[in-house]
């Protein structure tokens, strides 16, 4: 089946070069010429990849990236027509995939394009196999998802950033302090209070995964020197 991609872009003839091109290319297309229609034809679904102008009227293209994902990890690649390294960077940060600086060869775009696609191919592929089973906890490390016995275990989001974590690499000790850096990002641990978050944060796990959150199975604590995920 033919992929679909939808442009968004007001100059009209850049349209026309960009649908002559995705067509001959053997893609399906579909155009917006401002941003809320972009928006709305986004979030509308059924697009494989979007082609997303910055200078748009109405909404501009970062907008348009911004709220499209809110709800959706469509492939984005913005077309910028300034050369400004700040551009890049914000479209990035903001969620686009890729970018492509105007003028921009019609070959190097349909490449970027390919790309693009592919990579979300592997991606698709890759949450198919994000499950990882260790007995009869199932841990789905891309769709935050924690299953004991077949019933799913409702986690906070630091709850299952831990587990995760620990269980990458299974017997690896964790001092608190390396888990503090890891899971929540601190870059140093300044008091004794930030190693008590840690022991928390461990123990309302172990309520929610272990059959017996005194005698833990797989949670363990290595005495003095933290913890680590056994299987
Ligand atoms: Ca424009």
């Amino acid at each position: 089946m033919a992929h679909k991609i939808l442009i968004v872009e007001d100059e009209s003839y850049i349209v026309d070069i960009l649908d002559f091109n995705l067509k001959k290319e053997g893609f399906e297309t579909d155009a917006a010429y401002n941003g809320t229609d972009g928006l709305k034809k986004a979030l509308s679904g059924g697009f494989d990849l979007i082609l997303l102008d910055v200078m748009l009227p109405g909404l501009d293209g970062f907008e348009v990236c911004r709220r499209l994902r809110e709800k959706s990890t469509t492939p984005v690649i913005m077309l910028t027509a300034r050369e400004e390294e700040s551009d890049k960077v914000t479209g990035l940060e903001i969620g686009a995939d890729d970018y492509i600086t105007k003028p921009f060869s019609i070959k190097e775009l349909i490449a970027r394009v390919k790309a693009n696609l592919r990579r979300q191919s592997l991606t698709d592929r890759a949450a198919l196999q994000s499950q990882t089973v260790f007995g009869d906890l199932i841990i789905d490390r891309d769709n935050f998802e924690v299953k004991k016995r077949g019933e799913t275990v409702n986690l906070t989001l630091r709850e299952f950033e831990l587990l995760k974590f620990l269980s990458a690499q299974p017997k690896k000790v964790y001092s608190r302090e390396e888990l503090l850096k890891e899971v929540w990002g601190y870059e140093y641990a300044v008091s004794a209070d930030d190693g008590r978050t840690v022991d928390v944060m461990i123990r309302r796990l172990r309520e929610k995964i272990e059959d017996n959150d005194k005698q833990p199975r797989y949670i363990v604590t290595k005495r003095g020197a933290g913890y680590y995920f056994d299987f």
